[in-house]
Order: C-alpha cells, then structure tokens, then sequence
C-alpha cells in the first residue's frame, strides 16, 4: 500500500464492473488507505482483475508474486477452458511451468476481463498429473510403456464387439480428439459417444437451438431479460459483469425464475417454481408487459432447467415463449443457452452425442450395468459417479489429472492439458478458436489427437492422420464451423415441442462450487483456498 497513488481504479472496478462493494477508501488526505471493508475477502469471481488495473503494482497477484520476472516469460496466446465463455487468455511460462494465466483483449468475448478460475487455476496444473501410462493388474495400477498400455487396451477391443464398446468426453475435451475418437468408435462398429455427461436435456436439432445466439457482446443490447433456471454469476462471471452494467445504467430490466442467489445487480425474483413459465407464457404478471413491449428480449435457460428429468419440458416452453413474444426476429435473436462447460458445444459440434434424449451418457452407463457396453472410452470424463459403471466394464481413462476417472480406470492414458497442446474450443455462442501450447506435455504424456490416431492405427481402422492439420482438414471439410475459425456461422432456430410433463418442483442451482468444476481447478491450492474462504463467510452471514 506504499505504492498507491489512490487513484481508485481497483474501487471502481469492483463498484462498477464487478458488482461488488467490498474494496474502498477509509481515512481522508495523506491517510487515505484502499481496504477490504473490514478486511474481509472480495466474494467477486472477478477480483483477480484489480491486479492488472492497479497502475503501479500495489495489488499484486499473491500466487505469482516474487516467483518470476515478467522478461523470463515465455508469452503464448490461448484460450480460456474453465468455463464456456472461451476467454482470450496469453499463458506465461518458464521452462515447463506456467506461472501465471492473464487476460488477452478481445472485445467480442471477454473485454480485458478474466474470472477468477482461469486466472488461478493454473497451480492445479502441477499436481495430481498424470505422468506415464498405467495399467491394472491386481487391483493395483502399475506403471507401463506406451506400447504395453495400447496393446492392452487393443486385446479388450477385439475380444467384443463393436457396438460394446462407448465413450463419454469430458468438459474440456478438444474438438479433435472427440471428432478423432468418434471416427475411431464409429470405424469399430459403435455410434454409442456422448459429451452430455451432465445430462442437459439440449436439443441438437439446430446449431442454433443449443447456441447463446444472442452473442456474447450483443448481450448488453437486449433491453429485458428473463433467465430460466440459469446462474450467470457462476456460470459465466465476465458475461455476468457485462450484463450486470447494463442493468446498474437502467438499460436492462431482468428478471429470474429460479432459486434466489446472491447476486452482482438487481433481479427481479418471480420465484422458484417452473409453473411461472406457463402464467409468462399465458401473458399474465408484468414481465409478460415488458416481454410484450421489450424491443430486444432475451431469454437464457441454464443448467438448473436442462439438467432436470423434466428438462424437455422446460426447454419446449421457453421455445413457446420465445414464439409469442418474438424473443427471435429478423436482426435479433434473443435465445440463449447459457453452458458452463469448455468442450459442450464443440462436442455438439463433431455429433458426439448419443440420442436426442439429452441423456446419452446415462444410457450409455446403463448400457454397461446391462453388460450391453463391455469397454467404456474415458475421454477426460470425470464427472458422474463411476460407480454407475458396472464393475466387469473395462474402463480405459485419457486424462491429464488423477480425478475419478482414473482412479475407476483399468488403463491410463496420459494427456496434455489445454496448455500443453494446440486444440479448438467452441465457445458457447459457437464461435471456434484455438488454444495454443504454451509448454511441452508433461512426463510421458501425449497430446490427445495423438494418443487416439496411435490407438486407430495400430486397431488398422483407415485413419490416415499424419499431423493435426491433417485432421483440422478433415473437420473442416465435414462441418464448416470448422473452416471459418474465430466466427460465429448463424444458423436457423427451430422450434422445440417435448411431450415429457412439466414437474411442479422448484428449480435448484445445479452450480454450487464455482471454484472446482472439473479436474484442473479441483487439484488447484489457490481455489481450495478460495472455497475455504468462501465457506468461512457463508458461516458467518
Ligand atoms: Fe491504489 Fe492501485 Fe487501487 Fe489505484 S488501483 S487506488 S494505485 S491500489
């Protein structure tokens, strides 16, 4: 704090762009000193941001300080995984470390802004890695060769039949290796892939249909808003940021069907239960008047709604809603769904999906309780319980982290994680972009094009892949999403009936530890120190 020059940029920050009063200025003249209120912890996802606003270093980022000179760095330019907002990020690294994770400018996306997560998640990249490949033996896994592991994995494929084998993708999957790796199934005889492992109830009918085709820019030009079972603070904190602007400045009026959370602005709260869809849709209360008047509605459905039994249900009556009030026009399309998840609408993308039910992982886990799946592919999938994998399935696992799917896995494959190799992400608007190595892949690791064109070649399956622009190629040629990297191709809305009954029970955020959503934040120091943080101030509210 000698350092600062009280120009309030961080106050501002938190105050007006944030949305969280809790940084400020006590004493007056020369004693004037920036503090937490009460020296309290800032309970923004955002409060990473203030470090690179303060102009003369007077907030420093405590995981990096004293650990690097920024001329050591080597600078590469990326995406953002945490979340699915694809966040423009520049990965700075030493040797084979990252050291630290900063925002790159893109004004179509995320602004100067980063969360929270993709900023210090980055520790989580040096624990709990996997490092060499392993195999099972006694109920121990042991360590392997790469030849031993693929020739293991081999035996069990060709002693089932094709469409007894399957694969679940993970949440920050690249698109190239589940297009690859449904290639590869699809070679053997099985179309049973799935990248829903979380069971959103999306319909795949349209591109547009599961996109936030509003944009994610455009978003702070609708003038209402109505969000569905949908938690943007958590899910998408920078979009949330922007939002939440408009809201202060009195140009946006939103209002949520939902449970009731903490939030960075003020939402009108119609109240928890689905029901209040169907009275939106009747056109009683005022929101219908605002819907009716607003020149740029939107409307954003989120995991709370898509992740339900019921989840059809809710997305067909959004689907009516957004018809009556013409949430969709010629220049505007104001329906959104809001994904929290890095590789989903990539996934969505190659057709990694398994049925139109939205719960294609779930039949593919009851497929293996049936004996009817006999090899189940990991592609980095760690969250569901593997204990819905029966016991006799050969598990084989491809992953950077030693999270649950490893720890279920017969075999181990390891990759490399999304700093360690050139992969394309999907944003949740759709626009596709590449994210850059920045390091070499750690130990043995591989990068996972790699891993599974080795696997097809040795299977003799056609896959003549020599290199990733081989199969970038190939994907452009099959999806033009592909061809056009860093747009976003419009495509047309269709509309959604589901014959599944509306449950008349409330809509529960499905997002509750915004700090560990998949393996790299889970492993991560400082976001274990941000969920004890977190906890600390809820016991005391
Ligand atoms: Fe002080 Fe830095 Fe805050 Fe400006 S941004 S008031 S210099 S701490």
């Amino acid at each position: 704090m000698t350092r600062c020059i009280h120009c309030t940029r961080c106050i501002r920050f938190a105050t007006e762009v944030a949305g969280v009063q809790e940084i400020g200025a006590i004493n007056r003249g020369e004693h004037m000193e920036i503090t937490s209120y009460l020296e309290k912890t800032l309970t923004s996802e955002l409060s990473g941001n203030i470090i690179d606003l303060c102009p003369v270093g007077a907030l420093t980022s405590k995981p990096y300080a004293f650990n690097a000179r920024s001329w050591e760095l080597e600078k590469t330019e990326s995406i953002d995984v945490m979340d699915a907002l694809g966040a423009n990020i520049r990965v700075d690294s030493r040797g084979l470390e990252v050291m630290r994770i900063l925002p790159k400018l893109n004004e179509s996306i995320n602004e100067e802004w980063i969360s929270d997560k993709a900023r210090f998640a980055c520790d989580g990249l040096k624990v709990q890695r996997l490092d060499t490949p392993y195999i099972r033996k006694n109920a121990k896994l042991l360590k392997s060769s790469w030849d031993q592991a693929i020739e293991y994995i081999i035996e069990q494929i060709n002693a089932v039949k094709g469409d007894e084998i399957a694969a679940i993708s993970g949440s920050t999957t690249s698109v190239e290796s589940m297009f690859l790796l449904k290639k590869m199934l699809f070679n053997l005889g099985s179309d049973k892939v799935d990248t829903n492992q979380f069971g959103y109830k999306l319909d795949t009918s349209s591109r547009s249909n599961y996109l936030f085709n509003t944009g994610i820019a455009n978003a702070a030009n609708a003038d209402v808003c109505l969000l569905v079972g949908a938690n943007l603070r958590k899910a998408a904190p920078v979009l949330n940021a922007r939002i939440g602007q408009k809201v202060r400045s009195g140009d946006m009026h939103v209002a949520r069907v939902g449970e009731v959370s903490d939030q960075t602005y003020v939402i009108e709260d119609l109240g928890d239960n689905v029901s209040l869809l169907e009275e939106v849709l009747s056109g009683k209360g005022e929101l219908a008047k605002r819907l009716k008047e607003a020149k740029r509605p939107m409307l954003i459905i989120g995991d709370a709604a898509l992740s339900r039994s019921d989840g059809q249900a809710i997305l067909a009556l959004t689907h009516a809603i957004v018809e009556k009030y013409n949430i969709i026009s010629d220049d505007w399309n104001g329906f959104n769904i809001l994904h929290n998840h890095a590789s989903m609408v990539g996934g969505l993308d190659v057709g990694f999906v398994y049925g139109k039910s939205g719960n294609g992982s779930a039949e593919i886990l009851k497929q293996s309780k049936d004996k009817k799946v006999k090899v189940l592919y990991l592609l980095g999938a760690d969250d569901f319980d593997m204990s819905l994998i029966d016991q006799d399935c050969f598990v084989i696992y491809q992953g950077h982290h030693g999270d649950k799917g490893a720890e279920r896995a017969d075999v181990i494959l390891p990759e490399a994680a999304y700093t360690e190799q050139d992969a394309i992400f999907v944003n949740m608007e759709g626009r596709p972009q590449y994210a850059r190595a920045a390091i070499s892949p750690l130990g043995l690791a591989k990068e996972s094009w790699d891993i599974i064109t080795r696997l097809a070649n040795k299977l003799d399956l056609g896959m003549p892949f020599k290199n990733l622009a081989d199969i970038r190629n190939m994907l452009a040629k099959e999806n033009a999403v592909f061809a056009n990297i860093g747009t976003v191709i419009p495509t047309n809305f269709i509309g959604f009936k589901s014959s599944v009954k509306l449950l008349k029970r409330p809509l529960e955020d499905v997002l509750t530890n915004y700090y560990m959503t998949d393996p790299i934040s889970r492993s991560s120091v400082t976001m274990a120190k941000c969920v004890q943080a977190q906890n600390v101030k809820e016991e005391l509210v």
